[in-house]
C-alpha cells in the first residue's frame, strides 16, 4: 500500500553536469561521460532504496533534458542549428532542435540506464520517456508544416519511435514505464483531443504498466510566475482526465501538495492508479513525514488506498543535490506514517 515512487528527474552531480540547472552542460566528454553518466545512475538508484522509496528510477542521469534527452538519438532532427522558441505557450523560451526530416530512431535511446536500473535493484523500476506532445511542445518544425495538422502528424511520427523504445524498455525488464506531458496543462483541448490519442500509439503492445505524468512544470522561477496567474482554482486536469480515464493508460499523476489543484479532480481518473504529488518541488523546505501524510489523506477521500501512490509533484532536477536527498526521504518516512495511519 503506497508505494512510492519520484515523478523521474533529479539532480545531476555537479562532476557530471553544471548543478541546478534545467539544461546543463556536460562537464565530461566521450567514454569519461558514459562512465558518469552510468556512475550517477547507479549512484541516485542506491540513494532512492537508501531513502525507503519502493519504485526505484534511474534519475534521468543519462540526459541533458528530459525531452532533447530523446531527440538526440532522432534522425531527421537538426542540434547543430538549435533556435530560439518560446515553448509551453510561450511560458518560456527555450533554444530548440529543428526536425528537418523524416523521422527515424538511430538505434536505442535509453539502454545503457535502463539495464544497469534492472540490472542494480531487486525493487520495481520506472522508466520515463517525454510523451509526444510535449516533444511537439519543445523542438522547432521546418518539415511537418504549420498548423494543428503538422502539429498532430509530428505528435504521431513521434508516437511511433516512443513505442519502439518504449517496447525495447519493456524487454530490458523494466515495470512501469511512463510518459511526461507537462503539455497537457498547457494546451488542454488539443490534450483531450489528440495529445491522449498520441499517447495510446506510444503505448502500442505495451504490456507492463503505463503511465503519465502531468504537472506545472520544474520549479523554475518561469513556472513559479506563470503559476501566480493561474487563479485560486487549479482546473487544467479537469479538461484531459475523462479523456484519460477512458484511455489504457493505467496511472496518472497529479500535483496536490503546495498546489491549488482541487483534490476532488481525482475523481475522474475512476478506475486508474493515481500518482498523487505530495512533495512540493518548487521549494527547498523539506517537507515534513505528517505533511505529506496529511496530503495522502486528502487525496483517499476520492481515490482508493491500493490505486495511491505517492510521488512528488514534478522532478527534482533543478534542485541541489542534499535538498533533493532530504525530499525523498520525506515521501518516503510520510508514506509510511500513512500506512500507520490509514
Ligand atoms: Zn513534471
Amino acid at each position: 500500500m503506497f508505494e512510492t515512487t519520484i515523478a523521474g528527474s533529479l539532480p545531476k552531480p555537479e562532476w557530471l553536469a553544471e548543478p541546478e540547472k534545467l539544461w546543463p552542460k556536460w562537464k565530461q566528454e566521450g567514454d569519461a561521460l558514459r562512465q558518469a553518466k552510468a556512475d550517477a545512475t547507479l549512484l541516485w538508484i542506491k540513494a532512492q532504496e537508501d531513502a525507503g522509496l519502493d519504485i526505484i528510477g534511474d534519475g534521468e542521469q543519462a540526459r541533458q533534458h528530459f525531452v532533447h534527452g530523446f531527440l538526440e538519438q532522432v534522425e531527421g532532427i537538426d542540434f547543430e542549428n538549435k533556435v530560439k522558441m518560446g515553448i509551453r505557450d510561450n511560458r518560456y523560451d527555450a533554444m530548440v532542435p529543428q526536425v528537418v526530416a523524416k523521422l527515424r530512431l538511430k538505434g536505442r535511446v535509453h539502454a545503457m540506464e535502463a539495464q544497469l536500473l534492472r540490472a542494480h535493484t531487486k525493487k520495481k523500476t520506472k522508466f520515463t520517456l517525454p510523451g509526444p506532445m510535449t516533444i511537439v511542445d519543445t523542438v522547432a518544425d521546418r518539415f511537418y508544416g504549420e498548423g494543428k495538422e503538422g502539429r498532430i502528424q509530428m505528435a504521431m511520427a513521434f508516437a511511433e519511435l516512443l513505442n519502439q523504445e518504449a517496447l525495447a524498455l519493456q524487454a530490458d525488464g523494466i515495470d512501469i514505464i511512463q510518459f511526461d506531458e507537462p503539455a497537457f496543462n498547457v494546451y488542454m483541448e488539443d490534450a483531450a483531443e489528440w495529445g491522449v490519442q498520441a499517447l495510446e500509439r506510444a503505448v502500442q503492445g505495451i504490456t507492463v504498466t503505463t503511465a503519465v505524468h502531468i504537472c506545472y512544470g520544474y520549479g523554475i522561477q518561469a513556472n513559479v510566475d506563470w503559476k501566480n496567474t493561474l487563479g485560486h482554482e487549479w482546473r487544467q486536469y479537469e479538461k484531459v482526465f475523462p479523456a484519460l480515464a477512458k484511455s489504457s493508460i493505467k496511472q496518472v499523476s497529479l500535483e496536490c501538495f503546495h498546489s491549488h489543484v482541487p483534490m476532488d479532480l481525482i475523481a475522474l481518473l475512476k478506475g486508474k492508479d493515481v500518482m498523487v504529488g505530495v512533495i512540493d518541488v518548487a521549494s527547498d523546505v523539506i517537507e515534513t513525514p505528517e505533511e505529506v501524510a496529511d496530503t495522502i489523506g486528502r487525496a483517499l477521500q476520492f481515490v482508493s488506498k491500493e490505486h495511491l501512490f505517492p510521488c512528488t509533484n514534478c522532478g527534482l532536477a533543478p534542485m541541489s543535490r542534499d535538498v533533493a536527498w532530504k525530499k525523498l526521504q520525506a515521501l518516503a518516512k510520510g508514506a509510511e506514517l500513512a500506512r500507520q495511519r490509514f
